[in-house]
């Protein structure tokens, strides 16, 4: 007798990581009720603790399927066990939630529809036929309508939902799927999905709400639909008619629009293969549970309007998500464009009343429902690069994401980011939380989803934070709002500094590298704008070890907008006033749609006035900043190729000066045929400068001789691939360093960053790009939060 009782014992688990809102729980329940063991398991913030007595035995083998077995949603980051004092537990129960100050919650992301919800979704005998809200412990709505912690459906937007008695039944049986499935919900009780017409006046309600949408697309109009983050405006994506009435109504007439595909039920990937080029590792990316849009090389000849992404060769896609995705095209059987719904600067939409007051001159249809979306969040978007996926937009499904810092913090600290693609991190003890994608903080409502946002870390976490790092930039907003912010210690990070560091910490990497950020733009210590940066660079600290030679940014912002400018500045600082007599020949048509060659003249791309006054400016100083920006060299060699002179979008020169190089990976396959114009280092003022002229010259060289636009854009990749092995070669002998981090928009273009990474591989560098950070600002919030808890 006496052996028996010895071989009973009570252990406390604790479990950390992704454990609330994914099933946990009711699994925890049922592997204990199948080993006849007594406790309990209870949900205290952000982590589970189980405890549970029984024979040594069964507890073994309980504590090993709980870690093997596990729900797919959910992530065991850390489980502690400890043998604690017996109890008189005589049954095994879930204890209701906990309120409590743990500082380690951990806020689930939205997941997409799972195989078994979707499997009911389609089944006509399933009490949830064909209901577009749908969902299990396994998948459903999660960071986009929770209101507080712990996760609980009285503190998410469906509390104003009264579950129906049989929902109740599988919600409070531990064996159930939707055992504790907050966001639980049946057509008798659950949301429901509203047709309102432009006007506001909601017509129809549920599947006929539905058809109204359908019949809507398949006119050729422009429907809002609320989706999980936000409204998307929708419409036929190979109806050319449909996207240029979307792009005259949104004045948004050349950036390229995300297109959802259908998901055939045994061959998900089916459309869009038809419709784009696929390696399997864009496949599993597109397939992945996050369902982030991937970027790829549209397939010629797809039945994709052109006009989803006009003057580029790809096209933005992904997968249905949410159970209403699946309805609506399962019925309709072809590609929707699906764009965030707002204004170019403003966050997306997410209230019914807020769509209708805003998109009516828009959509001609708005199918809603009444489920309140508590917070924004786009949709991610990711890029796949020789295998290794790289987001360009870090947000829904990803966030928020708690990443793990090398080093231990002393202090709580938040960084606000830049002023465009804004993203805030929270850091505390060795972790970092990061937002979701922001946007622009130019408009009211951006300003405002930038402090609620700021509000929701240090809120979910309880974390207050006492240092609060930002851009330097006085004239950011974010930077603004940081510096007034009282009792807490500010620093501010030099905006190249921080992508050097965000691409470090994202390769956990704490040595000193050589950080080579090139971007559009960013504040430099010496308050004159920088954007082609060599730093020496760690947490602590960094030195400028080479940088572009400086031009001038032509009308300020208005640069920005219009690659010309770029153009012609750069002409001036190589040829003076002389520019116009020496000058003949500046530019070529574009081969891009198979036409010939054509030589223009600076006179084509200007006004005799624009010439006269864009001139003066220069040669007077006048509104004309310097800068050594690498985004803006791109512009000018677009323009000087007669790729784009004027920009409708961020980026848009950089962008289709990639596309004419034809493409990822073509350099590389073809290395034999390209060829690095000239690479000038030298030095100027005590640095290392890259002198673009003899570049330059060497272009217009070319295209004097009729060579092609995309020899030329290629040798043009080449060149910069091969400035950077040159600095990184000048690093290396100087400082010893091998390791070289690329950060920065222009990073975003697979030609340069796969050549350059390739080509300093093969020197013996090591080369490291981004992976879970976006190479662009999206990503400099991490890289504040690390430079700023070292200062
Ligand atoms: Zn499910
Ligand atoms: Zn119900
Ligand atoms: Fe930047």
């Amino acid at each position: 007798m006496v052996q028996i009782s010895q071989s009973i014992s009570r252990i406390r688990i604790s479990v950390q990581g992704i454990v609330q809102g994914v099933g946990f729980r009711p699994f925890v329940f049922k592997c204990a009720k199948e080993r006849g063991l007594a406790g309990f398991v209870e949900n205290t913030s952000g982590k589970v603790t189980i405890e549970v007595q029984g024979r040594s035995r069964k507890l073994k083998d309980f504590v090993h399927v709980i870690c093997a077995d596990h729900p797919p949603s959910a992530f065991l980051a850390d489980v502690k066990i400890d043998e604690i004092p017996l109890a008189d537990d005589v049954d095994f129960i879930i204890k209701e939630s906990r309120l409590s100050h743990n500082k380690e919650p951990v806020i689930p992301s939205d997941f997409s529809i799972c195989d078994d919800c979707l499997k009911e979704l389609f089944d006509p005998s399933n009490r949830r036929y064909r209901y577009p809200f749908i969902n299990c412990t396994n998948c459903g709505p999660r960071f986009t309508i929770i209101k507080g912690l712990p996760y609980d459906r009285s503190r998410t937007s469906m509390d104003s939902f009264q579950m129906c008695p049989e929902c109740l039944r599988e919600y409070t049986d531990p064996s159930n799927r939707r055992f504790h499935a907050e966001p639980n919900a049946c057509p008798v009780c659950g949301p429901k999905l509203l047709w309102a017409q432009p006007d506001g006046s909601i017509i129809a309600e549920g599947d006929k709400a539905l058809k109204l949408c359908k019949d809507i697309i398949q006119n050729g109009r422009i429907t809002a639909i609320k989706g999980v983050g936000g409204f998307h405006l929708m419409a036929d994506a190979a109806n050319d008619d449909a996207v240029r009435f979307l792009r005259d109504r949104k004045d948004r007439y050349e950036k390229p629009f995300a297109v959802l595909f259908p998901a055939d039920k045994d061959d998900a990937l089916s459309y869009i293969r038809g419709a784009a080029f696929m390696g399997a590792d864009e496949e599993m990316a597109i397939l992945n549970k996050e369902r982030p849009i991937v970027v790829l090389k549209r397939r010629p000849g797809s039945m994709l309007s052109k006009l989803i992404s006009p003057g580029l060769d790809t096209v933005g896609a992904f997968l249905p998500y949410s159970p209403l995705h699946y309805l609506l095209l399962n019925d309709l059987k072809t590609p929707l464009i699906a764009t965030s719904a707002n204004f170019s600067d403003s966050p997306i939409i997410k209230d019914n009343k807020e769509a209708i007051d805003k998109l009516k001159g828009i959509a001609d249809g708005f199918l809603l429902h009444n489920r309140d979306i508590v917070r924004r969040c786009d949709d991610s978007v990711v890029a796949v690069s020789k295998g290794e996926a790289t987001f360009l937009r870090r947000s829904r499904g990803y966030t928020p994401h708690v990443f793990k810092l090398p080093y231990k913090l002393n202090e709580a600290i938040l960084a606000v980011g830049g002023n465009q693609k804004v993203t805030v991190a929270l850091g505390w003890e060795d972790k970092a939380v990061m937002s979701q994608h922001l946007g622009d903080l130019a408009t009211e409502e951006g300003f405002q989803a930038f402090e609620d946002a700021i509000h929701d870390l240090t809120d979910f976490y309880s974390v207050k934070p006492s240092r609060i790092a930002c851009d330097m930039h006085p004239d950011y907003l974010s930077t603004k709002w940081a510096l007034s912010q009282n009792n807490v210690k500010h620093i501010q990070v030099q905006h190249h500094h921080a992508h050097t560091t965000a691409c470090m910490l994202d390769n956990n990497l704490t040595d000193k590298v050589l950080g080579i950020a090139w971007d559009g733009s960013g504040y430099g210590s010496d308050g004159t704008i920088w954007g082609g940066e060599f730093l020496i660079a760690d947490y602590k600290g960094f030195e400028r070890f080479c940088t572009f030679r400086k031009f001038r940014l032509l009308g300020g912002e208005q640069a920005v907008k219009e690659p010309r400018r770029a153009l012609l500045s750069m002409l001036y600082e190589i040829y003076g006033e002389d520019i116009l007599e020496s000058q003949r020949v500046i530019g070529s048509e574009s081969q891009r749609d198979g036409g010939s060659e054509r030589i223009t003249n600076l006179k084509d791309i200007f006004t005799e006035t624009e010439l006269m006054v864009f001139l003066q400016m220069l040669k007077k100083d006048f509104n004309s900043p310097f800068t050594t920006s690498a985004g803006r060299v791109f512009d000018a060699v677009s323009s000087l190729l007669g790729i784009c002179h004027k920009a409708t979008y961020e980026g848009q020169g950089a962008m289709m000066l990639e596309n004419s190089a034809g493409g990822q990976s073509v350099i590389e396959s073809e290395g034999q045929r390209v060829k690095a114009y000239p690479v000038a280092v030298g030095r100027k003022d005590g640095l290392n400068m890259f002198d673009w002229e003899s570049m330059f010259k060497a272009i217009l060289e070319d295209v004097l001789n009729g060579i092609g636009i995309k020899t030329i854009s290629r040798n043009f990749h080449e060149t910069l691939a091969q400035l950077i092995l040159d600095v990184a070669k000048m690093a290396k002998e100087k400082k010893g360093l091998k390791a070289v981090c690329l950060s920065g928009g222009v990073f975003q273009n697979k030609v340069l960053t796969e050549r350059a990474v390739c080509i300093l591989k093969e020197n013996g560098f090591n080369a490291y790009t981004h992976n879970a950070l976006p190479p662009n600002d999206g990503g400099i919030s991490l890289g504040q939060l690390v430079v700023g808890s070292w200062c």
